[in-house]
């Protein structure tokens, strides 16, 4: 009898950290959980030291084969938007995509794509094969996200009604799609078009986080309507730490300090403060009198996005001193540990002796604070990191902090120093720091067999499996 082959399922990252690493995760979990054979494409920017790493360890792994996309002519004007230059550079690796897939003898039988490649669902049409969205995100970012063609008008200042969910803060449109003629306004509607269209949506939430937001996606009377494709939530999907024994001098530093001591404060692969806020951040600290690991990118005042795609591991930390009060780093030098490089972040936050996290809220930083039982001092600055921000402080409750991205006005030392003692020491924070715990336990409830992302994940496996019939 001849047996029957697994499902091959084929993913597409777009370029970005953040991007990436769910991406392989879920390749990881397709292949170590649901018997998958998986092949990740990979679709790189800049040449960039730490994605080079995660990709030879992710070969090394041994789990899933990787295909790097053929380097595609990154170079764009620099008023050039983010989204868009993420669109352009998946499109132009289409081509190199398609002749992959036609060469294999063991063709796919599903595509997945991230937000950006929902150009390449067309591709999978083409071949015939299952197509999915993965959504590095939350179900309230995708109920935004497919709900945005049929706004129609947002009243200035108005909040926008998403049937059944959150009502989304105006300033998040005004300061995402400011002009409604604008060709990124026109590429996002185009992506939420695309998502909707697709066999199925997967979304790196669980169904006891955001209930209520995937209820209305599925439920006929409210987004289902607009929003036909079924939606499978499947977190919390993040890395795993390494095995104890690694070298970085930040986990050696880590493993003297007392149980839940320091607060790690971290604004994902290329968030960057502005001077002014940089040093109110360096006394807000010091003031806190709490042990603290900061990773700290030079600061550049018009762009908190600015160090996304720099080439990483460039400044060392001594070169970072002029940022600081004078001072800082001698005062500081027993209790903190102030970094420039890449931090081994989920290494760091599953350490004990870690008790918070001052955090952009990166939907892959939130997740992994989560999955660690670490409450979280919001700090968004770009993206839809002040809708992950929301939701953390008011729905949650594991958080304390800013739901808005920079106003131009910095965060004074005093604030942040209430802050840090809120979600390390005092008593008011207890609330936030037990909620954590609670949200720890219902994400692993989630994964185990049986439990909700397990299941959905299943059932989207077996559409795979169905499609070699
Ligand atoms: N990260 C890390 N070390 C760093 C900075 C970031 O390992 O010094 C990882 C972090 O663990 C997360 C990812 O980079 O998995 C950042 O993704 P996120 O969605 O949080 O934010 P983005 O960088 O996309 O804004």
């Amino acid at each position: 009898m001849a047996i029957p082959s697994k499902p091959h399922v084929a993913l597409l990252s777009s370029p970005g950290l953040g991007h990436l690493i769910p991406v392989i995760e879920l390749a990881k979990r397709l292949v170590t959980h649901h018997s998958c054979k998986a092949t990740v494409f990979v679709v790189t920017g800049k040449p960039c030291p730490v994605e080079n790493q995660l990709l030879q360890s992710a070969a090394a792994s041994n789990l899933f084969d990787i295909a790097v996309l053929p380097h595609v002519n990154a170079t764009f004007p620099p008023e050039t938007e983010v989204l868009t230059r993420l669109l352009l550079m998946i499109q132009e690796a289409l081509p190199a995509l398609h002749s992959s897939i036609a060469s294999m003898t063991h063709r796919p039988t599903a595509l997945i794509v991230d937000l950006f490649g929902t150009e390449a669902i067309k591709l999978a049409r083409e071949f015939g094969i299952k197509n999915y969205v993965f959504i590095a995100s939350n179900a309230w970012f995708l109920a935004f996200a497919a709900y945005f063609p049929h706004m129609g008008k947002v009243e200035k200042n108005e909040p926008v009604k998403l049937p059944g969910c959150n009502p989304i803060p105006y300033r998040i449109i005004e300061e995402t799609f400011p002009n409604p003629d604008s060709r990124v306004y026109h590429e996002f509607s185009r992506v939420a078009v695309e998502i909707s269209t697709a066999d199925g949506i997967l979304v790196n939430t669980w169904e006891d986080l955001e209930g209520r937001t995937l209820g209305s996606l599925k439920a006929e009377e409210f987004l289902k309507p607009k929003i036909k494709s079924p939606v499978y939530a499947i977190g919390p999907l993040v890395r795993q730490a390494r095995p104890a024994g690694s070298k970085s001098a930040l986990i050696e530093w880590l493993n003297k300090q007392p149980n839940r001591s320091v607060i790690y404060v971290s604004f994902g692969s290329g968030g960057t403060l502005t001077a002014q806020q940089t040093m109110e951040m360096a006394w807000g600290l010091e003031l806190s009198q709490q042990r603290f690991i900061w990773v700290i990118r030079p600061p550049i005042d018009y762009d908190a996005t600015a160090s996304l795609e720099s080439e990483d591991d460039k400044n060392d930390g001594d070169a970072m001193s002029k940022y600081f009060p004078a001072g800082f780093l001698t005062r500081t030098r027993d209790i903190g540990m102030v970094t420039s490089h890449w931090a081994p972040q989920v290494e760091i936050l599953g350490h004990l002796a870690i008790g918070g996290f001052l955090s952009h809220c990166g939907w892959n930083s939130t997740l992994e604070s989560l999955v660690n039982g670490i409450p979280i001092i919001t700090w968004p600055l770009y993206a839809e990191q002040d809708m992950n921000a929301t939701m953390l402080v008011c729905d949650f409750e594991v958080a304390t902090g800013r739901t808005a991205k920079p106003s131009g006005v910095a965060v004074g030392r005093n604030e942040i120093e209430r802050m840090v003692r809120k979600v390390m020491v005092e008593n008011d924070g207890d609330a936030i720091r037990s909620r954590a715990k609670e949200l720890q336990r219902s994400g692993e409830r989630a994964l185990e067999v049986g439990g909700s992302s397990y299941e959905a994940l299943s059932r989207v496996v077996e559409e795979c499996d169905m499609s070699l019939i």
